[in-house]
């Protein structure tokens, strides 16, 4: 029996990534070249949307995103505490006041609870697309058309995932990351997304240092900028981008079946009516009760390396706790559930049907 440790993500590059990165080397030209316009076209595709403009990161995405909304210190976006640290950061970088509401027990925003916690500031409301699920998309499409608010979507986890068959990313401003261990990789990157004109125009500049020729400074920007290197790692993996969430979801799928109903009070994912998910993890909720340290523990002596995402609610680490900015609607029960009992199995592109039965017999061993 093979014994080579199992973890959530392992990146692998092809021949293709090896010859387009000496491609860019050899070129001498490093930046803002091809390579990186390449890179935004497919990810227009990917997200259904008109713009993309890439970035150096997912959180720089994010924080370019809401600040080419115009967001600043008064208004507030309502997003979930079962987040990454990043969602949060973003706001907080501008000044922008957060407001927490509770998740349903698909793990992204619930939108009841978006629609009461509504005020008069409220400026945005930032779905995440946890896990690779997309949030309800037309609940909160219609109580943002309803209220007059932007969209800005977390989609760091979930490149091609799709609600009523149109792209994350397309339903407001998007952002994603190309972070090392996300579905689609350029070891750092991230890219905006946007079918508004205005928006797209103001990302660029903003990325650029604020100019919007050269020297020509009109909004006080950054330097976001994405290398030729990091698009000509992500070309082909976006090009590929179908067929690399077709294996994640058999994976997925070998996984529900190996696992659904084996386990008393074992809580099991599975996709949603009218949403593909795209299995950037597979998180499952242990019985109340089980002692996740040591189910972890015994599955990593057996060589499959889970990962918890995420063990807290963001707002309540001590960098968040009391901060004036931060407002937490209530206690979060069902988030609060997840953070206690989840455990995210190895479900990527690279696992096999033997790795992918390896995971669940390693967790069904772990809870017996
Ligand atoms: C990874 C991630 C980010 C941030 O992306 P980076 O590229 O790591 O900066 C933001 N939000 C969520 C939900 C993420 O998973």
């Amino acid at each position: 029996m093979s014994t080579n440790p199992i973890t959530v993500a392992a990146p692998r590059f092809d021949a293709e990534v090896e010859s387009l990165v000496l491609e860019v080397l050899r070129s001498g030209r490093l930046a803002q070249g091809p390579y990186t316009e390449r890179f935004e076209q497919l990810c227009a595709e990917m997200a259904g949307a008109t713009h993309a403009i890439a970035v150096s990161n997912g959180t720089v995405s994010l924080e370019i995103a809401i600040e080419a909304l115009g967001l600043g210190p008064g208004d507030e976006i309502i997003t979930t505490p079962l987040t990454f640290a990043a969602t949060i950061n973003a706001a907080l970088r501008s000044n922008v006041t957060v407001r927490l509401v509770d998740v349903t027990d698909d793990f992204t925003i619930d939108p009841a609870q978006v629609e009461a916690a509504v005020r008069s500031n409220t400026s945005a409301v930032m779905p995440v697309h946890l896990y690779g699920l997309p949030a309800d998309m037309a609940a909160i499409g219609s109580l943002c058309a309803k209220h007059n608010l932007a969209i800005i979507e977390d989609a760091a986890q979930a490149h091609g995932a799709t609600f009523d068959g149109k792209p994350v990313g397309s339903f407001g401003v998007g952002s994603f990351s190309f972070y090392a261990t996300k579905n689609v990789t350029t070891g750092e990157g991230g890219v905006v997304t946007t079918n508004d004109d205005e928006i797209a125009r103001r990302v660029r500049i903003l990325r650029n240092q604020g100019m919007a020729a050269q020297y020509e400074y009109v909004m006080i920007g950054r330097n976001a900028r994405m290398t030729e290197i990091q698009a000509a790692i992500g070309i082909p993996q976006l090009t590929r981008l179908a067929e690399l969430n077709a294996k994640r979801t058999s994976n997925a799928e070998a996984l529900r079946k190996a696992l659904d109903g084996a386990v008393d009070g074992l809580v099991v994912p599975s996709a949603v009516d009218g949403r593909t998910h795209v299995w950037h993890q597979f998180t499952v909720l242990l019985p109340q009760g089980a002692p996740r340290d040591e189910v972890v523990a015994k599955m990593r002596e057996s060589g499959v390396f889970p990962g918890v995402y995420y063990p807290r609610l963001v707002h309540e680490y001590d960098a968040y706790r009391g901060h004036p900015l931060i407002h937490a609607e209530g206690e979060m029960p069902v988030a609060r559930d997840v953070t206690s009992r989840c455990v995210s199995l190895p479900v990527h592109d690279g696992l096999s049907a033997g790795d992918i039965e390896r995971v669940a017999q390693s967790l069904l061993d772990a809870l017996r």
